[in-house]
């Protein structure tokens, strides 16, 4: 029994999607969500999932959307984010059953003064289902950590109402990951916001679970984006065993009923992790990490090939040899790709998701 006979290989929608989170966990193991950029990004995480026999999750930033579609196109009103995010999606949907794994297609946190870009997405997977019958993407994330708590919930229900339908799981943030990424700075906010109470998950929970049961947490246990110093960052994903706990008593002992969602966990202990997992964490969201690893390769062969970089033509070994075959971006865009694919291959392991097919 694996994941295989669970879901079948490709970008997942609908309840296929809730079906592998109840699998992982089930199992006790939980699955890292990357962020990708571009097609290489994308093919080099699909390529590590399919060498450990994993089920895989790809996600785009706002930014990274912005990116994927070219950073000369204006963004001023989420445009090029909402085109990037439907060509990732596309790109993805296209070459994801080849490599044979499980795939949820994701879209990260998306703050109130972002929101054309998720009414971009969700018209986009609205048009997909009424040719295709599914969405475009498997999930997507609402993050209004920002505002109240009666103002997140509204939102988000709101929007839920409108995903449900088209089998759309929706990822919601409450308490804050501190820290800094794709623009949002929460490196000054108030430490309360940092541990969030097992009440307000579980108004979350009562809130969303009356639209659709396909929905994640991200609860703040102390999370920051980004890496520092050790030492630094308080995490207790201890933390989030009350959640569970406080959950099952409210719905008379429903084992560990919530979903939950790690964001902010570079530089995190495997004992972190392995705590984390065991409370139900089932997505793990990898992208500090993974950017380093696909400049380490690139870096790599630049500082190492040096020598024959520098002109089309003469290289060390002679005046008029030719170093197309190491100026070819193939070649050294590859070698971020592999560093890139080995990363993620550590984060599968780290979450015990590895020959889960
Ligand atoms: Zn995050």
């Amino acid at each position: 029994m694996g994941v295989l006979d669970v879901v079948p290989a490709g970008v997942l929608t609908g309840d296929n999607v809730r079906k592998l989170f109840e699998y992982a966990k089930e199992q006790q193991f939980a699955i890292p969500a990357i962020n990708v950029t571009s097609s290489s990004t994308a093919n080099a995480v699909l390529e590590a999932a399919r060498d450990i026999k994993a089920p895989i999750i790809l996600q785009v930033s706002q930014g990274g959307s912005a990116y994927f579609a070219g950073k000369g196109l204006a963004n001023d009103r989420q445009q090029a984010s909402i085109l990037g995010a439907i060509a990732a999606a596309h790109h993805i949907r296209t070459v994801a059953k080849e490599y044979g794994v499980p795939v949820v297609l994701h879209s990260d946190h998306c703050a109130h003064k972002l929101l054309p870009w998720f009414d971009g997405m969700l018209k986009a997977d609205e048009e997909y289902f009424q040719r295709h019958g599914e969405a475009l993407f498997s999930s997507h994330m609402l993050d209004l950590s920002e505002e109240s708590k009666e103002d997140n919930i509204a939102t988000c229900v709101q929007y839920f109402k409108r995903m449900a339908p088209l089998g759309l799981w929706l990822e919601m943030e409450i308490g804050i990951t501190g820290g800094e990424e794709d623009g949002v700075d929460n490196t000054g906010v108030d430490n309360s916001k940092l541990y969030t109470q097992p009440e307000d998950i579980f108004d979350v929970y009562s809130a969303l679970s009356a639209v659709s049961p396909n929905f994640s947490i991200a609860a703040a246990f102390g999370n920051v984006h980004g890496v520092y110093k050790p030492g630094n960052v308080k995490l207790h994903p201890e933390l989030l065993q009350k959640h569970q706990v406080y959950a099952e008593e409210k719905l008379n002992g429903k084992k560990k009923p919530l979903f939950l969602v790690f964001h902010g966990g570079s530089g995190s202990t495997k004992e972190e992790i392995k705590t984390a997992v065991t409370n139900g964490v089932v997505k793990m969201n990898v992208d500090t990490d993974t950017q380093f690893a696909y400049l380490a390769g690139i870096r790599n062969f630049v500082q190492n090939k040096s020598g024959y970089l520098q002109t089309q033509v003469g290289n060390p070994e002679g005046a008029d040899k030719p170093n197309k075959k190491y100026y070819d971006p193939r070649v050294w865009v590859r070698e971020g790709e592999k560093t890139l694919s080995a990363r993620v291959k550590e984060a599968c392991a780290d979450l015990g998701n590895v020959d889960r097919l």
